[in-house]
């Protein structure tokens, strides 16, 4: 009860062929926190975030969410993989946000929202509804439930995007660089939709390039190079007062 973190990585590697992308990393993330990973393009935050959620297969170590070993039972000490639909099933606690919005083009914003707890939870659509129509006050889009994809920004996508993850009700939302494929004037409404979502205390794990959200909203930065946490802990001390020299640089060349 409140003891165990929302989100527990332990020693977790990854390697596509003999490229070993991530060697190892730990990460902790309280329930209600919000953790930003920075790092130098490469580095392997994407692929960390995506073997959160089990679309990567880890190749070493553990991720518990919320109790729940994602990807394998453990009987006797021994590893056994979960069937597709068991992750599937496990997936369905956590939120993504992607780079690209991936909306369905042929479906309305509110079509969009409802997919997944209608057909997936098999919820009644009257009521998935009502409440998709809530999210999208919340993401400052009430008048666009009619509306196509391609006849909204880039920005207003992502937004729906996050309504849409919302609507499934998760217990943790992974945003993968939500605002780097958005043109710089559109960038904002989206931080602050993040912004409020982090307020609401909504767990989340957040790869972003925006240096003043992970300053300003998350509790925790995580600075990842090369496949490893070279430093992490508290905006004010990872960004203000770097300890290594590779945070140091990125942060200066970010800056
Ligand atoms: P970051 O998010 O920090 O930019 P990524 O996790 O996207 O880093 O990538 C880390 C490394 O993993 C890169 O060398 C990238 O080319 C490689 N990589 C990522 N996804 C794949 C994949 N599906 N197949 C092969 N290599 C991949």
């Amino acid at each position: 009860m409140g003891m165990q973190p929302l989100v527990r990585a332990v020693n977790v590697t990854k390697a596509f062929g003999h490229n070993e992308v991530l060697k190892g990393i730990d990460l902790s993330v309280e329930s209600g926190q919000v953790v930003t990973l920075l790092g130098p393009s490469g580095s392997g935050k994407t692929t960390f975030l995506r073997c959160i959620n089990q679309l990567e297969t880890i190749d070493g170590g553990r991720i518990w969410v919320d109790g729940d070993l994602m990807g394998y039972r453990e009987d006797g000490g021994k590893l056994y993989r979960l069937t597709d639909r068991q992750i599937a099933a496990q997936r369905r606690n956590i939120g993504m946000v992607f780079q690209r919005f991936n909306l369905f083009p042929h479906k309305t914003v509110l079509e969009n929202i409802c997919e997944a707890p209608v057909v997936v939870q098999g919820r009644k659509r009257r009521a998935v509804e009502q409440e998709a129509l809530t999210l999208l006050e919340r993401v400052g889009l009430q008048d666009k439930p009619r509306a196509y994809p391609n006849q909204l920004s880039g920005g207003q996508q992502q937004r729906v995007a996050i309504a849409r993850a919302l609507a499934m009700s998760p217990k943790l939302m992974l945003f993968d660089e939500p605002t780097s494929a958005l043109d710089p004037e559109l960038v904002g409404d989206v931080l602050a939709v993040m912004r409020d979502l982090a307020l609401s205390g909504m767990t989340m794990v957040v790869v972003t390039h925006e240096m003043a959200f992970a300053r300003d909203v998350s509790d925790h930065v995580v600075f990842m190079d090369g496949g490893v946490v070279v430093e992490e802990g508290p905006p004010k001390e990872v960004l203000v007062n770097p300890q290594h020299n590779r945070t140091r640089n990125f942060l200066q060349r970010v800056r």
